[in-house]
């Protein structure tokens, strides 16, 4: 029977279509789609290969410009302008802001042929430190909000360029789909006293049944309200609203907990195309108790279209419990 679940943090609904039910192996990418590691190693075409680099886009680099790991551009065609001032306008209808805020673009690693499956945890690790390292510089910015930091990976999830990268957008304005987490966990902690994600980690560590991987700082698991196949959050352990406050220690549990799931996705399902994005509270909020950042990852297996549209929920032909137990038992 085909039943409804809600996700206790968002009050999301999605219906979970067993009826239409497609065994998690049914996902696994076509052997015709080449992947990423069969790629060559050097693109003399690509912007992001060494040698390539344009560096009037240049902001930053890890370790250094001759030997970088990692390195952060400003986007060539930015979402958003890091030089206008921030201006707003109302006209009694309809309301309006300059695009004002930050578009950069992380180049994760030299290789044209990798992705953060195939990468080191050591090279996960020096990602997340650039995005800290941006995270905290953006953040002085007074006329920011929010920052997300998000990656796309394969051409169902939106990347354009095939050379691993991700991206950091910084706005100025808080957007509807974060107020309206923040106010759910409000609401959660004024009705129970508690923190939702933390009794959401809780109830699924106790379960076990969706869980991916369990580490010192972090919970890895499938969604028990997936919106779509193999939908998986990352939690910490710690509780803290911020992406920014993560310790040292913390990150590169991080790194090795991100490996250990996208190498099951990669090894799984033959690099499916995914969503990779870090949640966190608004720039300017310093701590509560009731908000938690995350991480959440997206596989791209089936595309949204009219009812999710029509009613902003999704249907999911998978059991997450089955996803989960599919993802578990890749070997990597
Ligand atoms: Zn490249």
């Amino acid at each position: 029977m085909p039943e409804l679940r809600q996700n206790m943090a968002t009050k999301e609904w999605v219906i979970i279509a067993t009826e239409r039910a497609e065994r998690p192996d049914g996902f696994v990418q076509s052997e015709a789609l080449s992947i990423t590691g069969d790629q060559p190693t050097f693109d003399p075409t690509c912007p992001f290969c060494p040698g390539n680099e344009e560096l009037d886009l240049e902001i930053e680099c890890w370790p250094e410009r001759d030997v970088w790991q990692t390195r952060v551009v400003h986007n060539k065609f930015p979402a958003l302008s890091k030089d206008d001032p921030l201006t707003r306008k109302f006209d009694g209808v309809h309301r309006w802001i300059s695009g004002a805020g930050h578009h950069e673009i992380v180049v994760d690693h030299p290789k044209h042929n990798t992705t953060w499956a195939l990468m080191a945890p050591n090279e996960i690790h020096a990602v997340l430190e650039m995005f800290q390292r941006r995270g905290w510089s953006i953040r002085e910015d007074e006329r920011v909000e929010q920052i997300i930091y998000f990656k796309n990976h394969g051409h169902r999830a939106g990347a354009s360029l095939k050379h691993t990268h991700s991206q950091i957008i910084a706005l100025p304005i808080v957007p509807t789909n974060i107020r309206q987490r923040l106010e759910e966990a409000r609401r959660y902690f004024d009705d129970y006293g508690q923190n939702v994600f933390r009794v959401m980690v809780e109830n699924e560590l106790g379960l076990g049944e969706r869980i991916l991987v369990e580490s010192k700082h972090f919970v890895a698991f499938v969604l028990y309200a997936a919106p779509a196949p193999f939908h998986t959050w990352i939690i910490p352990r710690q509780q803290s609203i911020s992406f920014l406050y993560a310790q040292p220690e913390e990150l590169a549990d991080l790194a090795e907990v991100l490996v250990n799931v996208l190498r099951r996705l990669y090894f799984g399902l033959r690099d499916p195309s995914y969503n990779l994005i870090i949640r966190s509270a608004p720039v300017k909020e310093i701590s509560n108790d009731y908000y938690q950042w995350y991480i959440t990852i997206v596989p791209r297996l089936s595309y949204a279209a009219g009812f999710e549209l029509g009613s902003g929920m999704f249907i999911n032909p998978t059991l997450p419990e089955g996803c989960a137990d599919f993802l578990r038992k890749v070997k990597i």
